[in-house]
């Protein structure tokens, strides 16, 4: 009886040192992303861990295709040189199983801890390079096709070619193994998001600030209480406001700071102790594509413009998705 609960024990023990070990390997495969990518300067700025893998996410993505190749290959290459090593090793120390010989599920367990390790980065080295978006062989495809032709279609291509495996995966999934089901689906909206993710791309390419600039908009003055935000916030469209003085900027107040503001100080206190004081200069000239990261990584909602030092108007995000939609409407009219 205590023999068994021993037993069991080491068995959990086991189980936590590989899950610890397969997210190193996780953690490994994106620095392998992180310091390609830092290679041709650029900058990423964090890395998720999800249970199925990991995302390390860039300030900017490659734009040509030789670089987004490399960046792409570089994850699933530190699997490689893992499952490589793994190989190796068990080689020299004689610890390689006879497969041929586990006859049920059950003897898995009988497996030396390192040719699990060896098998499960092979298998990250086969899921990731699956043809298809978000995965790495999604951008992988996208670039090599990004050779021949512009990226848009690349990626337009490569997403399609991504929705068809995902449906492939779906169909399989309802027959052999329910979680072909999940990934299925998780594909299928990654290549969407990509899709649309590069259409807005290639509809504001050549668009500069000044063609989307906002110049109606409700300012707040530094000292004014946090309500008047508040009744601004219910009475308008309008979530994020200028912070102004004189003709100045001081700050950004967006809806996310006016709620953590009125937990923090109440209702009363003036609007300049939430706002956000670090905002980026944009000017009327810039390129709209320059910006647009902000905005998606949701580190603003909207910025002040400035034309010669002085303010111009502000940009947001909703009325560049309006902007998308009237160049859509008359393209297609
Ligand atoms: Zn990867």
């Amino acid at each position: 009886m205590h023999a068994q609960a021993g037993n069991d024990l080491s068995e959990g023990l086991w189980g936590v040192i590989f899950i610890l070990a397969l997210f190193a390997c996780v953690v490994l495969h994106e620095l392998g992303h992180a310091l390609t990518a830092k290679r041709f300067k650029i900058v990423t700025r964090d890395i998720t861990l999800y249970p199925i893998g990991g995302i390390a996410s860039m300030e900017s993505l490659p734009d040509k295709p030789g670089q987004e190749l490399l960046v792409a290959l570089a994850g699933p290459a530190v699997n490689v040189v893992i499952a490589a090593g793994l190989w190796i090793y068990m080689q020299s120390a004689d610890l390689m199983p006879d497969l041929s010989k586990l006859k049920s599920a059950d003897e898995i367990q009988n497996v030396p801890f390192v040719f699990n390790l060896f098998a499960a980065n092979v298998v990250l080295v086969v899921f990731n390079l699956i043809p298809a978006f978000p995965m790495d062989g999604g951008r992988v495809l996208r670039a090599i096709l990004a050779f021949k032709m512009d990226r848009t279609k690349a990626t337009r291509i490569a997403a399609t070619i991504g929705q068809f495996m995902a449906m492939i995966f779906v169909f399989f999934g309802f027959f052999f193994n329910f979680w072909l089901v999940f990934i299925g689906l998780f594909v299928f909206l990654g290549a969407s998001a990509e899709a649309k993710a590069e259409d807005t791309k290639a509809g504001l390419r050549g668009v500069k600030i000044s063609d989307v600039l906002m110049s109606r908009y409700s300012v707040l003055k530094p000292d004014e209480p946090l309500s008047n935000a508040v009744s601004l916030l219910l009475d308008s469209q309008e979530r994020s406001f200028l912070i102004e003085e004189n003709g100045e900027v001081k700050g950004i107040l967006s809806r996310k700071e006016i709620i953590s503001g009125l937990t923090e100080f109440g209702k009363n206190a003036s609007v300049q102790n939430a706002m956000k004081t670090d905002f980026p200069h944009l000017k009327t000239s810039d390129l709209l594509n320059d910006v647009m990261e902000r905005f998606e990584t949701k580190e603003y909602s909207l910025m002040p413009v400035f034309k010669e030092n002085k303010l111009a108007g502000v940009l947001d995000l909703e009325n560049i998705t309006e902007y998308l939609m009237v160049q859509n409407a008359i393209k297609s009219s």
